[in-house]
Order: C-alpha cells, then structure tokens, then sequence
C-alpha cells in the first residue's frame, strides 16, 4: 500500500517541486546519487574500482518527449563512456541505459538506432551497455530492440524483473551462451494481470529465474540487496559449479555497502549501479518504495534540521 503511494507520488511533478525544495533533500541525494556531472561520475567510480568493485553508470536525465531530448541523452553517454576510458576506468565501468531516455515511447527506431550509436561507444570505449528495464509496457519492446542489438554487440546486456510472470519465459530465451542478464525483482507498480504481488511470490519467481540462468550458458548478474537472496545464488554457483568469475552480484549505490564489500572480500565480483545526474527525484523515490524503511532516514535527517 505505502509502496504505490510513493510510486504514485514519483510521477506527481507538484510533490517533486515540494521535495526539491526541502533542504533534506541534499542528504537523501548524496546517500544515493553520485553527483551531477561526469565528474562526479568519474569520482565516485575511481572510489569503488579502488574497493575491489565494478560500476555500472546510469545518466539521471530529463524526461524525453521529442528527437532533441532523446540525441541529447545519446550524447551524454557517448561524452561519459569517452571519459571513463580516458581515465582508464574501462572496462571496471560500463553503462545501464534507459531507452525511455533514447525516444522508446514515441519512436522505436530511433531509440534503436541511438541505442547502437552507444553501444559502438562501448564498444571503442572497451566496454558494455546493459539495457535497464522499466515498467511492463516496454517489456517487448526492450527486448526486441535488444536482439537487434546484439547482432551487432552480443556483449550488450539486458536487466529482467522476477515480479513479472513472463520473466521465467525471458530468462529460458535469454541464457544461452554471451548473454549478459541482470536479474532485479523489478521497481514499479504493476498490474495483477502481469505481475506477482506477494512478495513471497516475486522472490520464488527470483529463485526459479535464478536457477535458469545459473545453469544456462549466459552471464548472470544478480543485482538485489535481498541476504536470502545472494545466500540462494552463492549456493547455487555451487550446485551448478559455476566459478565466481561467470557471475556476479549487483547492488545499488548507497546500499549495504557493507555487505559488497563482503562479497568483494569473498572472491565474489560485484557491480555498484551508480546513479548521477541533476533528474534525482524519480530515483530517489523508487529507492524509497522499495524500502519505506528509508522514509526513517528521511525523517531523521529532517527532524535533525
Ligand atoms: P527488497 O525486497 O527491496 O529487500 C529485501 C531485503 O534486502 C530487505 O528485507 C533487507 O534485508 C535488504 N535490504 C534492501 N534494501 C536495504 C537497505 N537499503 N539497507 C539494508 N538492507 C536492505 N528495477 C527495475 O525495475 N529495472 C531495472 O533495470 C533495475 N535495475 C537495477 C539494478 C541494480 C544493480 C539493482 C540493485 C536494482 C535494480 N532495480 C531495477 C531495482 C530492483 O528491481 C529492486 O526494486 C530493488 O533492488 C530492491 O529489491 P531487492 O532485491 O534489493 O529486495
């Protein structure tokens, strides 16, 4: 129930103006969000790379309405990935791209075409795009586009919510061998008519997801915070003997770093998603829905003001 209401509110651009100007604000973004710039950017990766971690970047940028907007979100991937491997930060760092930001919603080819433009970017950068996933009216869509992709760039990877009762279905089509899957339990509010509600139906749907892709011939990402979770996964690359260099771990900037540096300490890869951008308000409350726990931290940091 508090989850939809704050997922609700994540497209209210009256509570955005509302939360913008709360000077708590500044606390919840630098907890979650890298920074502004590619600078910021390129900090914050150097710091993690420098832990034993992976990074995988995510361009906070304007909701995109026309071609303008969508060749600007194209130009700022192309500008980061030139200066991640100027810094010599490829391939520790690759980028997550969402194609809302690429035009999807009102044109797909051009979404298609600007996506390929990123990927030979990341490709000449000496790294990876991995598609994010949105909500479940682009599900087709993404995938569709990812295939065309990857005749092109096989590397180019794709991430796969486990609320959505097709996903099983995705993870059979999606395992066989230079796939690369990011398995998340998925971040928005969804209909009964596609997705689990339970929880405990979303994490069985995890656990089956999770044992197609370990004992397929892809690249398993398994990006969640959830300790029973990455118990499962650290038994299964046991079960199905599968050496920690052909998985890995993903997890959210900001979030149980203590935990990552654990599974870094383990001999387990893990990859940081590294949010940065002026456009917060959208993430910060899908991280909010996710753990209304959060809302503690926010009201803490607003009653300490
Ligand atoms: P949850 O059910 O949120 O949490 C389970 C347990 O994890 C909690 O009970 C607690 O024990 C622990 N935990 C969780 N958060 C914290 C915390 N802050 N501090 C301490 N313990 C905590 N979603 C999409 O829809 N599309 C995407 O493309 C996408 N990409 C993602 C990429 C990455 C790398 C990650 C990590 C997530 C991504 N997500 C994406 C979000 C994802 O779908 C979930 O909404 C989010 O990860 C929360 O689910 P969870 O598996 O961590 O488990």
């Amino acid at each position: 129930m508090l989850r939809s209401v704050i997922l609700a509110a994540s497209r209210s651009s009256r509570m955005e103006r509302f939360v913008a100007s709360a000077p708590v604000s500044r606390d919840l973004i630098r907890r979650f969000v890298a920074g502004t710039t590619i600078e910021d950017a390129l900090r914050a990766t150097r710091e993690l790379v420098a832990e034993g971690l992976t990074v995988t970047l995510d361009h906070l940028g304007e909701d995109t309405f026309n071609p303008a907007q969508a060749a600007a979100a194209r130009d700022e991937y192309r500008n980061l990935l030139r200066a991640l491997a100027a810094a010599g930060l490829t391939p520790a760092a690759e980028v997550s791209l969402k194609l809302s930001a690429l035009g999807q919603r009102f044109d797909e080819q051009l979404a298609h075409d600007y996506a390929a433009q990123v990927c030979a970017a990341a490709a000449e950068a000496g790294t990876t795009v991995t598609l994010d996933m949105e909500d479940h009216t682009t599900t087709d869509s993404t995938c569709e586009i990812l295939a065309k992709l990857r005749q092109d760039h096989p590397e180019t990877g794709v991430a796969l919510q486990a609320y959505l009762r097709r996903t099983e279905a995705d993870c059979r089509d999606l395992a066989g061998s230079g796939s690369r899957v990011r398995l998340c339990k998925g971040a928005y509010a969804e209909p009964e008519s596609v997705a689990y509600q339970a929880k405990l139906e979303v994490d069985k749907s995890y656990v089956r997801c999770l044992n197609i892709l370990m004992s397929g011939d892809g690249y398993p990402m398994f990006a969640t915070h959830d300790p029973r979770l990455v118990a499962i996964a650290e038994d299964r690359a046991l079960w199905f003997d599968r050496s920690p260099d052909r998985f890995e771990f993903q997890m959210l900037y900001g979030v149980r770093t203590e935990e990552q540096q654990r599974l870094v300490a383990d001999g387990y890869r893990v990859r940081v998603y590294v949010p940065y951008g002026t456009q917060s308000y959208g993430y910060l409350m899908r991280r909010l829905a996710e753990r209304p726990a959060n809302l503690g931290f926010f009201a803490r940091a607003l009653a300490s003001r």
